[in-house]
Order: C-alpha cells, then structure tokens, then sequence
C-alpha cells in the first residue's frame, strides 16, 4: 500500500494522470473502466460505480466488481458513487447501488468517495437513515456555504478541483471552512495539483507548505488506520 509521505502534495480524486515525483494521488477507477488497482509508485486507488455509468442490466455484474475492488489492498476508498439529475439512469435505480456501495464501504472499513448533482436532499436522506460510520469525501463540490457547512456537520469532507476555484465566488467559501475538512482533486483534468494548492493556498492566506500539511493531516484523519 502505497501512502503519502509529509510534504508531498495530495490529488485525493483523479482519473488516471499517472504518478508524479513530490504529489501522492488517489486514482478512481470506475468499474465499468475494466481497469485494475495495480501498484505504482506514489498512487493508489478508489473503486466504485459511477452513476453515469450505471445500468439496470449492470448493476448485480458491477456489484460483483465493487465487491472484488474493496478487497484488494491497493484501494483505499470506495467510489465515487452517489446521485446524478442530470445524467444517468431513475433515481431509485442510482439509490439502490448507492446504498449497496456504502454497505460495501462500511462492511470493509473503507471511506466512500460522493459524485452528488443536484441531489442533496437525497444524498442527506440516505446518510440519515443508514448512519455510515466511514468517512464520506464529497468530490467537486461546487455548492453554496449552507450546503458546504451543512455537509460538514454530518462528518464529510469537501474536495475541491479547478474550475471552482477559480471561480469569483470560490475564495469566500473555502474561508468559509473548517481547514480540517478541506481536500484538492485535479478529477478529470490535466491541470496540475500544485496550481490548485496554489490558488487555495493565497485565498486562504497560507503559504503552500502550510496547506500541504493541512491536507497531509486530513489524509491521515481520514486513513488513520492506514498510517500507522
Ligand atoms: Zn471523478
């Protein structure tokens, strides 16, 4: 199990950028992808079914692979997983995975990786009724404060990509947050890690190396089990 070291820059959500001297990544695979968690240096791996890509003939197959996915030593997390409005199949069909992927999630001590759009209240709803006790990281969050605390204050984290942080209204928000449930992704884009610390970096008024340690600090509250 690959882990990272202080100091190194964290990509907590990415898509196959491949691995980078100095930045630690979690790569997501999406079952659909047929791609394996295979050891690389400086990155390991998230499991899950996307939305999108989710049918009513695949859902059992994909389960299976999810299955499979949360045994191996090199993921770390399960997802993304969660709720699309706008793309992918009926809601009670993404519920019913989703639900299936946070049992997996917690049956295997893993945290869960969140693709939420436009679909909050039912992202709170079935947190409330299945109580998970893994940590939930939602990836690209892009909402308003309410929401951003709201989620906060039922134990999630935020990870935050580009095109919302060079958004006007990004800076305000992300000072808005505890500095303690913050984390970066580049998720399917090529830009680079350090820019997006960067740019966080000055809008919370830190250096760079502050926030490497903050988001360092997150990781291991989020993986603690793993670090020891
Ligand atoms: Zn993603």
């Amino acid at each position: 199990m690959n882990l990272p070291s202080p100091g190194d820059y964290i990509d907590i959500h990415n898509h196959g950028a491949g691995s980078r001297t100095g930045i630690f990544q979690i790569e997501n695979l999406m079952t659909h992808e047929n791609r394996k968690p295979d050891f690389e240096t400086g990155l390991t791996y998230s499991g899950g079914i996307h939305p999108w890509f989710l049918t009513q003939n695949n859902l059992e197959p994909h389960l299976t692979i999810v299955r499979e996915l949360s045994l191996h030593k090199n993921i770390i997390a399960l997802g993304e997983a969660g709720f699309d409005k706008i793309k992918g199949p009926d809601q009670p069909l993404q519920r019913k995975a989703f639900e299936e992927q946070i049992r997996i999630s917690e049956e295997v001590s893993k945290p869960l990786f969140i693709h939420c759009v436009r679909s909050w209240d039912e992202l709170l709803e079935v947190h409330k009724k299945l109580r998970p006790e893994q940590p939930w990281i939602v990836h690209g969050f892009r909402g308003k404060k309410e929401l951003a605390l709201q989620l906060i204050s039922k134990g999630m984290y935020l990870s935050f990509w580009f095109d919302f942080i060079v958004r006007p209204e990004s800076a305000r928000l992300i000072q808005s947050l505890p500095h303690e449930r913050i984390f970066l992704e580049t998720d399917g884009s090529d830009i680079d890690i350090r820019t997006i610390y960067k740019k966080v970096a000055a809008d919370l008024n830190l250096s760079v190396s502050s926030l490497i340690y903050i988001i360092y600090s997150n990781f291991g509250a989020i993986f603690k089990n793993k670090m020891v």
